[in-house]
């Protein structure tokens, strides 16, 4: 496994799924497959299921670990609209309408993930109360003019909670004013990636775990010989078509794609379960981040623990770094749990594109690839897995759509030391923007 893969610290989502965890195994003889993915988070398995819908039998995933060993079982579980790029980006980018279309497709994609785990039902305690953005500078004319832009730009209608209605669904004097985003959830997306793995498997997808590609080859344009040899430590595999889906977890397989991706880490942790407390704190179970550049966000668990993530880092770090710079962002909101025992901290690398939107096409040599979600992935990637299925079998019209976002190189080692100093500058910017903001006392 790349050093990437590794991060100390079992995540709470390990825990919870505990022996339910499907265990794939390792190929075991050379087999030729019609489509083979690699990676298997949520990106690769959206990309099987959706070719499965579309008729295509012979499909295998290869992933290094298990599946969800990555960012897609080890996120915050926010089910939401839109990409890394900031949604006005995107409508200055793309234009009005090709905007409009765009952020539309994930908030399919959020209908999408909704309609798999009830189809399937998969049991991911999916919470439909549904995701808040709370305002941290008490400037309510600026949500508003974001309300009425994510309206104008992109048709997307959230819905304003005033500061008193604010209070009586978060217990914190932190926040002024937020939105609320229709239709988003959360969710514990590796019991949702373990129910992947078990529709597929039950439709005869092959899942391969602990089998990372070491290498990827293309031999011969021939469709009797297979396109491409993929070489694992087990086994040597050929296929027809290859889908490249590694996320922040890989940068040197198909270097083309890899010199694009900047893998930046984020953190979590829960803490021990809080009892009444939790229901005092978050009295409608909603899911909240903030207005900040470098945000916190957290949502309660059913079994009262309160997760809690935020930061970006081009660091790995062990859970108790991690339990240490999370208890301080987690006394800013709810001081009252300065002292809260926390009993997993976890970290995951997502990958960032210099463009912050998904990389989904397919290159000069034949290779398909859905990757560079960054910190905005559950939706992003349940539509890349429907586009990229869609072009393999013959319909490239919506992968089109992503082509104006092509990889560029994100600036190597440079490119991390300067993401790294550019969250440190947002993050002084958010803390000048919040001293100076109207009123300084805490908001009632
Ligand atoms: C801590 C954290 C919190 C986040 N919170 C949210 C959130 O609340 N909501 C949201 O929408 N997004 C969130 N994100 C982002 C989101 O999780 C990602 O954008 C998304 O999961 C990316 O999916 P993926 O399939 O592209 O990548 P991954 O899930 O990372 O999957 C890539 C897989 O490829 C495998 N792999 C790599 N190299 C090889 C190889 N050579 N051979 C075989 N397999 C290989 C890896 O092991 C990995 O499992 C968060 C991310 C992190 C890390």
């Amino acid at each position: 496994m790349s050093l990437l893969g590794v991060w100390p610290g079992k995540s709470f989502y390990e825990t919870d799924l505990g022996s339910d965890r499907i265990i794939c195994p390792k190929p075991k003889k050379a087999r030729h497959h019609q489509v083979v993915i690699i990676g298997g988070g949520l990106a690769g398995l959206s990309t099987a299921w959706r070719l499965h819908e579309l008729g295509i039998t012979d499909i295998a995933l290869c992933e290094q670990g298990q599946p969800g060993e990555g960012a897609s079982g080890r996120n915050g579980g926010f089910v939401f609209a839109g990409y890394s790029l900031p949604n006005q980006a995107l409508s200055k980018q793309a234009g009005l309408e090709e905007g409009q279309t765009l952020h539309g497709w994930t908030r399919q994609a959020v209908r999408t993930v909704r309609q798999r785990i009830e189809s399937l039902q998969i049991d991911c305690q999916a919470n439909d109360s549904g995701v808040l953005l709370t305002d941290w500078f008490g400037d309510d004319d600026a949500l508003l003019a974001f309300q009425q832009a994510m309206q104008d730009d992109l048709g997307f209608p959230l819905t304003f909670i005033d500061r008193p209605q604010c209070r009586q669904l978060i217990q914190s004097q932190r926040y002024g004013s937020a939105l609320h985003e229709p239709g988003s959830f959360h969710f514990q997306p590796l019991r949702y990636v373990n129910g992947l793995v078990k529709a597929l498997l039950a439709e005869g997808v092959e899942i391969y775990g602990q089998s990372p590609i070491e290498s990827l080859e293309r031999i011969t344009r021939n469709p009797s010989n297979g396109h491409w040899r993929l070489i694992t430590d087990s086994a040597v595999l050929s296929a027809d078509e290859v889908v490249i889906t590694t996320g922040g977890y890989d940068t040197r397989l198909w270097p083309r794609l890899g010199r694009a991706i900047q893998p930046i880490a984020t953190y979590i942790a829960t803490t021990e379960p809080l009892g009444d407390r939790i229901h005092a704190l978050l009295p409608k179970g909603h899911a909240i981040y903030d207005t900040r550049f470098a945000f916190d966000y957290y949502r309660p668990l059913p079994d009262t623990r309160l997760l809690w993530g935020g930061r970006i880092s081009i660091q790995a770090r062990k859970p108790r770094a991690i339990e240490k710079v999370l208890r301080r962002d987690l006394t800013k909101v709810f001081p009252e749990l300065g002292e809260v025992h926390f009993d997993h901290a976890w970290g995951g690398w997502m990958g960032y594109t210099r463009h912050q939107m998904p990389l989904l096409g397919q290159d000069p040599s034949g290779l398909w690839h859905a990757t560079g979600f960054g910190g905005h992935g559950m939706a992003p990637t349940t539509l890349a897995g429907d586009v990229v299925a869609e072009a393999i079998t013959g319909n490239r019209d919506r992968l089109q759509a992503f082509q104006r976002w092509q990889p560029v190189w994100a600036g190597g080692l440079a490119g991390r030391a300067w993401a790294q100093g550019t969250y440190w500058a947002y993050q002084l910017k958010d803390a000048w923007r919040d001293w100076a903001k109207p009123s300084r006392r805490p908001i009632g």
